[in-house]
């Protein structure tokens, strides 16, 4: 189970199956195109899971858990929109590898979207008052991201939920994340982009001659690879373009392994180019990587 990477243990968490808008997530890709490559639901929203990493450094011992789900808090009218179960699934997938909460040293946060830090908080058994899960975890930030999290603008907004991010923002265990070419450690560096939201940061695994990307919003799927589809979520499309294009050229040029947080079927792809365009190439498991 996993895969060894260097010093790094590296497991998926599914941390819920849910469903978002295709029209949103294709943004000026028209839906006769989108919907050849992804199948869509009677209200046009399409399939998308939650995935997690554990990454576990025999060199640090630190056990890192990079983003987090959308949580158990929603309520009735909340799960009806997004098609969430009513189930903690990134505690069960915790569990499964023999952790628990308090054994998550440091909570990577690509960025703070509910469906990427939703589970950092829980509501407090009969209340509705929120609180921290991991409470022995450094939860790394951008400090731009922060910034946009604290002051959003309108129409990002709605991303936010309070009861996600105060909790977080008022504790001591919130911490500004590395720059991009610093490292958590030897081996776990970031990319960071600003397309989709300011200071979204992407894990980088680099060991045994692999390098490891968890791709968050930047290929939340595997159709969004190819360079003009980029989700109509993104503050600045023109930006993710210049991303896309930076990302796919090093990844393909070097071989990387990309891990997809969103796609509900593929876990890793590699990324293929035919001498005019980017698109996914070989299909893996992780542990295939
Ligand atoms: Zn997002």
């Amino acid at each position: 189970m996993g895969l060894r990477l260097g010093q790094f243990r590296i497991d998926a968490i599914q941390a819920g199956l849910f469903r978002l808008d295709g029209g949103a997530m294709f943004g000026v890709v028209p839906k006769n195109l989108w919907a050849t490559r992804v199948p869509n639901d009677e209200q046009n929203r399409i399939h998308m899971g939650m995935r997690c990493w554990v990454v576990r450094s025999e060199a640090t011992g630190r056990i890192y858990l990079v983003d987090t789900g959308a949580g158990t808090k929603g309520d009735d009218k909340f799960r009806r929109i997004y098609a969430l179960e009513d189930r903690d699934f990134l505690a069960e997938g915790l569990a499964a590898l023999g952790l628990t909460p308090d054994a998550i040293t440091d909570v990577v946060l690509t960025h703070l979207h509910f469906d990427h830090g939703g589970g950092v908080t829980r509501y407090k058994p009969g209340t509705t008052e929120p609180e921290l899960v991991f409470r022995n975890a450094r939860h790394w930030v951008t400090r731009e991201h922060l910034e946009t999290a604290k002051h959003p603008n309108q129409r990002e907004k709605a991303s936010f939920l309070k009861d996600n991010v105060e909790p977080l923002f008022a504790s001591p265990l919130l911490s500004v994340a590395p720059d991009e070419g610093e490292a958590y450690e030897p081996g776990f560096g970031t990319i960071h982009v600003h397309g989709h939201t300011l200071g979204m940061q992407l894990p980088l695994l680099e060991a045994d001659g692999k390098t490891l990307l968890f791709a968050a919003d930047l290929f939340p799927t595997h159709a969004h690879i190819p360079l003009p589809w980029i989700m109509g979520y993104d503050m600045r499309a023109i930006d993710t373009l210049a991303e896309k294009e930076r990302v796919l050229k090093r990844a393909h040029a070097e071989g990387w392994y990309v891990f997809l947080e969103h796609d509900a079927e593929h876990e890793v792809v590699t990324i293929g180019y035919d001498g005019r365009h980017f698109g996914a190439g070989r299909f893996l498991k992780l542990d295939e990587v």
